[in-house]
């Protein structure tokens, strides 16, 4: 088996437009209403000082969604395709579908290793979660 995940350009497409949906509508309840995309960048630009301290346009991705109170503001980079297993035991990787795979931006994922710590790799039970609401809101809306 390679390490070529054989994760199409539409499929992608697809779960870039499924998790900038999510975080849109995530940041819609935090008030920031606009996101844009930075080249492969997704920006979340702030209406007004929101946020003391931080940029006024961020890099966002589905972290924040997960977890905003710790990771807002960590995101950098750009949106990359994240292979989520179902069951960590098994060592095969995960299958490339719609099921097991999502956007995190490169400071969430090996790029912004920390302390040792690769967040996407350390939250699995919860971007589960997030991928498995992020698809129902899809089905119920079809
Ligand atoms: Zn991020």
């Amino acid at each position: 088996m390679t390490r070529t995940d054989a994760v199409s350009p539409e499929l992608a497409q697809a779960v870039f437009t499924r998790d900038r949906r999510e975080v849109a509508a995530f940041l819609a309840v935090l008030a920031v209403p606009e996101l844009r995309w930075k080249g492969d960048r997704l920006v979340a630009i702030q209406p007004h000082a929101l946020y003391i301290g931080q940029l006024r346009a961020n890099v966002v991705c589905p972290a924040v969604v997960i977890d905003w109170q710790h990771e807002w503001g960590n995101c950098w980079g750009r949106w990359r395709i994240e292979h989520v297993k179902t069951n960590a035991r098994i060592g095969k990787r995960a299958e490339p579908d719609m099921d097991h795979l999502m956007a995190v931006c490169q400071g969430h994922s090996e790029d912004g290793m920390r302390g040792g710590a690769v967040w996407v790799t350390a939250h699995r039970p919860e971007e589960r979660d997030y991928i498995a609401r992020a698809n129902e809101v899809v089905t119920s809306s079809t």
